[in-house]
């Protein structure tokens, strides 16, 4: 299995003049630990890499400089075509060096992908992440000393960070989230840092016809899912929504033998009969999960210890697909979902209105970022990557700069990506209206009723699910303890008596 797998998913690394005490860093998702210690441009450089069986791809080094790479690219050949004849990397952190060398920082622009690196180079350490920031990448950066992980809670023992261009993390003093799609350029012994934008989301909305739409909509989806498909049987998430049974479709598409899917549901809600119309069409190998819906609360710590987010609606989009990739025997697939599709399509907008449509695309694209939604720690907690072809960076380029009318059209939601599908799937699928996960699952409902059945009144439960996940971050990863001693429900008695008694104003 592992060589489908990227080569490392996360690392911590520390970058100093002289080396240090051991590092031993938390981190939630599964995975082989090496640890490198090498000289680099005159700086020593420490690292742990979390591998699935092939630590040597995730780092490549060269003439005084040294990357490091958690993650996997979707562009190899087109970057491939740059690189002087008969240069040919071995790897994705070497690819990465090479671009490096001949364009700088500005490689990052180049770099269609699923990653966050880092790169040493003499008095220089560049940090980045992929254009919508889907892998986590975090940093703590005092003078003469660089540290950054790909989990928060693995910087944990950090101290004396400064300042930087990037958002601090909540009670983790000096540590910072590198924005997406961006590149934080620090000279080591003065701790300047720095900060290089290298995508942004298009405000810009092209105007094409119909056909032209669908045609390249069609185009850039099957690429994305044909680029993320390993050499294994390829696994999709499934709900029997659009999103999830196009990318579906696309990998029996391309696939010789049989897909997998598997769907999850509890005993209050699930989408079986939706996700096994889509499977029996395509003769995918399906599986139905059923997760009590006790269990699913009682993993609440896990999804928030995997996302490191601290938006309660995020961590209840979450939670059903932290549950089941819990639940998923074996170790390293490599998983496709139809995650994020919404956001560029503004498909959680059910009114006719194009101004309000856009709006909802414009907010959505200028607020993703911290949220950690597309996190590969949710999967590796159970040590599967998942990946999702809809926030790949050419599809989402495509999809936000459709103008808003073929998005929404005809009185369907998201018409563009409905319309190019057709062919491939049942006409109930087609038209089937959009169906969240939160609340496919009863999660959202469930939550709530945790609340209010705790004592919080009903205008309250926002505020009162927004301070349990705090309260659950702040045990599992600014305090760094396992989430399996963490109780969902002691949490939520506690955030009840705080807010009855009115003492929550300081939180
Ligand atoms: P949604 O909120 O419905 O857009 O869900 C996001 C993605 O999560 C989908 O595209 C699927 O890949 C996956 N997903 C949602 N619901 C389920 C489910 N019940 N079982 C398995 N995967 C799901
Ligand atoms: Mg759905």
């Amino acid at each position: 299995m592992a060589g489908s797998l990227p080569a490392a998913v996360g690392f911590l690394a520390e970058i100093r003049p002289d080396g240090g005490p051991p590092l031993r860093p938390d981190f939630a998702s599964l995975g082989g630990r090496t640890e490198l210690a090498e000289d680099t441009g005159g700086q020593s450089l420490r690292a742990v890499l979390l591998h699935s069986g092939a630590p040597d791809g995730a780092h490549a080094r060269d003439r005084g400089r040294t990357v490091v790479f958690a993650g996997e690219l979707y562009n190899r050949d087109e970057l491939a075509r740059l690189l002087p004849a008969g240069l040919s990397p071995d790897s994705d952190a070497a690819l990465v060096l090479a671009l490096f060398g001949s364009y700088d920082v500005h490689a990052f622009r180049l770099l269609n992908g699923r990653f966050a690196a880092l790169v040493a180079a003499g008095e220089r350490v560049v940090l980045a992440t992929d254009h919508a920031g889907s892998v986590p990448l975090y940093a703590s950066v005092a003078a003469g000393r660089v540290l950054a992980a790909t989990e928060a809670k693995a910087l944990r023992a950090a101290t004396g960070g400064q300042p930087l261009p990037a958002r601090p993390v909540r009670r983790l003093t000096g540590v910072h989230q590198v924005p997406a799609g961006t590149v934080l350029d620090v000279r080591v012994s003065t701790a300047e840092c720095v900060a290089h934008r290298t995508w942004a989301p298009p405000l810009a909305r092209r105007i094409v016809s119909e056909n032209e739409a669908v045609e390249t909509v069609r185009q850039v989806l099957d690429r994305a899912v044909r680029v993320r498909t390993g050499p294994d049987t390829p696994l999709v998430v499934l709900s029997g929504g659009i999103d999830s049974s196009s990318v579906a479709a696309l990998s029996a598409h391309r696939s010789a033998g049989r897909i997998e899917t598997v769907s999850m549901g509890t005993e209050e809600a699930d989408e079986f009969p939706q996700a096994r119309v889509v499977a029996t069409h395509l003769g995918s190998a399906h599986r139905e999960i059923t997760v009590s819906m006790a269990d699913l609360l009682r993993q609440l710590p896990h999804a928030v210890w995997a996302a490191e987010s601290l938006d309660p609606d995020i961590v209840e989009y979450l939670l059903p697909l932290t549950a089941l990739y819990l639940r998923l025997e074996g170790s390293g697939r490599r998983i496709l979902t139809g995650y994020g599709a919404d956001i560029p399509l503004g498909g959680m907008h059910r009114e006719d209105r194009l101004p309000q449509l856009d709006t909802a695309v414009c907010h959505d694209m200028a607020t993703f970022d911290g949220l950690n939604e597309m996190t590969p720690v949710l999967s590796q907690i159970s040590g599967h990557w998942s990946t999702h072809p809809y926030w790949d960076r050419d599809v989402l380029d495509v999809l936000v700069a459709l103008e808003a009318g073929l998005k929404r059209r005809y009185g369907q939601d998201k018409w563009v990506l409905r319309a190019a599908m057709g062919d491939l799937l049942p006409h109930e699928v087609v038209i089937r209206p959009k169906l969240g996960v939160h609340e496919g699952s009863g999660v959202t409902a469930a939550f709530t009723r945790l609340l209010t059945d705790a004592g919080v009144p009903d205008q309250q439960v926002h505020r009162a699910k927004e301070l349990v996940v705090q309260e659950l971050f702040d045990h599992v990863v600014v305090a760094g303890r396992h989430p399996d001693e963490v109780k969902t429900g002691e949490v939520v008695e506690q955030v009840a008596e705080r807010l009855a008694s009115g003492a929550t104003a300081a939180l």
